[in-house]
Formats: structure tokens, C-alpha cells, sequence
């Protein structure tokens, strides 16, 4: 069986977890420190907050960004459902905006075709690792005067017009679930360039604490906590900050090779007359955190069918990427909401295996396949 994704781990992960826990301190302290100084010097972020995930790492961005009950909030409903559930949490609304078939990131057109005098933010996804055009949307922002957040939960090692994803903007958030490019088991990161949400985030994922855990621990006087607005625990392990760091070390390399494998599927399928692939354009570069293929409606079998006859050779594939609109937790109040496109790319697209160590041999079984069904 080829697996569509499979974490990168080795024995140094383990090792550093292991010394870790064996360091006796377990939850966010010093290793927690270093990962974020580490995250900060790969991705050129002023600052960095570690988290327990993405999740978490978005609501944090949403309340850093100010953005309250009853605002509206733009974001693609072509997403993982955490984007659009973040905007809840803080009680405010999401307005779910096109995505651009050939990348399925944020169309611009149609998010500023949805401002509103109720509006205060916009989230951009980077869609499987392809960057969205964050320049388009600073812009977009700016004359609006609304917050950008990037949700860049699958973005890590992805980079934009020559400059790491985290560089850009003052809110970016990261994933490190397994199923993404490095791993912590859960994790997430908030990258930003500006030190008062920093601060303020630092204070809500440990309980809007005043004093932390490792300042009263080390400190030679006594020194009593207090609890300046309710926070959140969204605390990451030290042991998690451990794996990462390794993890983060491996990083470019990791990105090289499943760009090689990324490049050899649209290398051998472009020829393939009823799907489309992946634009990587000018100044956009993709960790391929998945590869997509789309069905265009001349393909001899319909997607379900397609992914069946993958699994019956061997191969795992997912469908494409949802959309949160049409999920039962959203339906009901968005059923008047119809996003074409959106819902197109979802219903006929496939994600197919890219995971590293990933054989040649099954990269050319993959690819082998897809043409025998295709062609
Ligand atoms: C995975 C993912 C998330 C959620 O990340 P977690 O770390 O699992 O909370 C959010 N947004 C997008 C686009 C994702 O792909």
C-alpha cells in the first residue's frame, strides 16, 4: 500500500524528546524559547509564539487582531474547516470568498467585492503549501483598513516572491500536525512582525498570566502571578519544541525532495489532456505539502471512481480540499451561499501521495496508474 502522506521522523527526534523529558522540564520553558528563536531565523519572522496548534495559533490571531463579536471576517470556505472556525470562536462571522481554480487560493476580486462597513479582517490561506498573492491582499487591506491573517497551517518552507512564508505579514500561523510538512505530533506556531501582539499573545495561551512559569521558577524573590484578562491554555511541551527544532533543521531538505517528487508527477502527467495540475507561477514556490490533480468534466471516470481504482492498486489518494459551507456545522445558515467555483474544485479533485522517503518505484506506480485510468 503507498500512503498518501507519512510523517519524517528518525531517531534524533526521539532522542531529543527522550532528554527532554528527562530534563524535567516538560511543559513550555526553554525548549519552547528555542524553537521560537529557530522559527524566527528560518522564516525571517520578527517574533514567533509557539502553540499547542494551528487551531489555536488562528483564534489567538483573530483576538490579537481585535476582531470581535458580530464582525465579519473574509476567508475562503475552500479550506480545512479550522480557518472558518476561528472567526466563531471570537463570535464574529465568516464571509466565505472564491478561491482561483488554477490555485485555489483567495480570488481578490471576489473578497473585495464582499467588504462591508461590518468587515475587519481577511484570511488568506496558502492552499497546500502554494503561496496566495499576499502582496494583492496587503494592498487590498490597507485601503480598506482591515487586519490580514495567513493561514499558513500547511505552509512551512513555502516562499513568496523570494522570502520565507512568516516574513510577510504581522499575523501568520502554522501548523505542525502531522500531516503537514515537519511535525511536533500537535503544534502550531504565530509568526508576527508586531511586538504588542506578541505580547498579547504570549499572555493568552498561558491563562492571561502576568508571570510565567519559568520567570517565577528562576526567580531569587518571591513573585505572585496575576491574571490580567481571561486567556487560554494553548500552551506547547518543551518535549514538542524539542522534535521541532530537529525538525526545522531538516526542513529545506525535506521541501527538495518532495518538490522532486512534486516535479516528476507534472513532468510525466502534463500530457494527460483531462486533468489540470498545479501552477507554481513567477515568484511562488510550494513545499508541496499535497499535490492536487483536478478532473476536468472530459475525464473518462468521475473522482469517486478514479480514487476507488487507485485503492484497488495499492494507492491511498484523499478527495480535495473541502469547502466549509456545505459541512453539516455550516449549512444550515450558509445554504444560501453558492461558491461555484469553490465547489467545483472540491467535488473533482484529488490529493496523491507525496511523502518523504517516498521510493521512486512507487512515485512511477503512481504515476503509471494514473495514466492507465486516464489516458
Ligand atoms: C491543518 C490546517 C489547520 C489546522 O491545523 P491544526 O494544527 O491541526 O490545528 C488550519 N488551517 C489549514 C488550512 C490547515 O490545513
Amino acid at each position: 500500500m503507498i500512503p498518501i502522506a507519512k510523517p519524517y521522523l528518525t531517531e534524533e527526534e526521539a532522542q531529543s524528546a527522550y532528554d527532554t523529558i528527562l530534563s524535567g522540564w516538560v511543559t513550555q520553558g526553554p525548549k519552547v524559547e528555542e524553537f521560537e528563536k529557530k522559527f524566527c531565523e528560518y522564516t525571517g519572522a520578527k517574533y514567533a509564539a509557539a502553540v499547542s496548534n494551528c487551531t489555536t495559533a488562528l483564534h489567538l490571531a483573530v483576538i490579537a487582531a481585535g476582531i470581535k463579536s458580530g464582525d465579519e471576517v473574509i476567508c475562503p470556505s475552500m479550506s480545512y474547516i479550522a480557518t472558518a472556525n476561528c472567526i466563531r470562536y471570537a463570535g464574529a462571522i465568516p464571509v466565505f470568498a472564491e478561491v482561483n481554480p488554477s490555485t485555489y487560493n483567495i480570488d481578490v476580486k471576489h473578497a473585495e467585492s464582499l467588504i462591508t462597513g461590518r468587515t475587519k479582517a481577511i484570511i488568506i490561506v496558502h492552499q497546500i503549501g502554494m503561496p496566495a498573492d499576499i502582496d494583492a491582499f496587503q494592498k487590498l487591506c490597507s485601503k480598506y483598513n482591515l487586519k490580514l491573517i495567513e493561514d499558513a497551517a500547511c505552509a512551512i518552507g513555502s516562499s513568496y516572491k523570494g522570502k520565507k512564508i512568516g516574513f510577510h505579514s504581522e499575523l501568520v500561523c502554522f501548523s505542525f500536525h502531522p500531516r503537514k510538512v515537519i511535525t511536533t505530533g500537535e503544534g502550531g506556531m504565530i509568526a508576527t512582525s508586531n511586538e504588542e501582539y506578541l505580547k498579547r499573545i504570549k499572555l493568552l495561551r498561558q491563562h492571561g498570566m502576568s508571570v510565567n512559569d519559568r520567570l517565577r521558577h528562576e526567580s531569587s524573590k518571591i513573585l505572585f502571578e496575576d491574571h490580567l484578562e481571561i486567556g487560554y491554555n494553548y500552551r506547547m511541551t518543551d518535549f514538542q519544541a524539542a522534535i521541532g527544532i530537529r525538525q526545522l533543521e531538516k526542513l529545506d531538505w525535506i521541501v527538495e525532495e518532495r518538490r522532486k517528487i512534486a516535479l516528476r508527477y507534472i513532468e510525466e502527467l502534463k500530457e494527460i489532456e483531462c486533468i489540470r495540475l498545479p501552477v507554481e507561477e513567477e515568484g511562488y514556490f510550494s513545499n508541496y505539502q499535497s499535490f492536487s490533480i483536478y478532473l476536468k468534466e472530459n475525464s473518462p471516470v468521475s473522482r469517486n471512481e478514479l480514487m476507488q481504482k487507485l485503492l484497488d492498486s495499492g494507492i491511498a489518494s484523499k478527495r480535495g480540499i473541502m469547502t466549509a459551507h456545505r459541512e453539516t456545522a455550516y449549512k444550515n445558515e450558509y445554504s444560501s451561499v453558492k461558491l461555484p467555483v469553490s465547489e467545483n474544485a472540491a467535488d473533482n479533485s484529488i490529493l496523491i501521495p507525496v511523502y518523504i522517503p517516498m521510493k521512486d518505484d512507487d512515485v512511477n506506480t503512481v504515476i503509471s496508474k494514473l495514466k492507465e485510468i486516464l489516458n
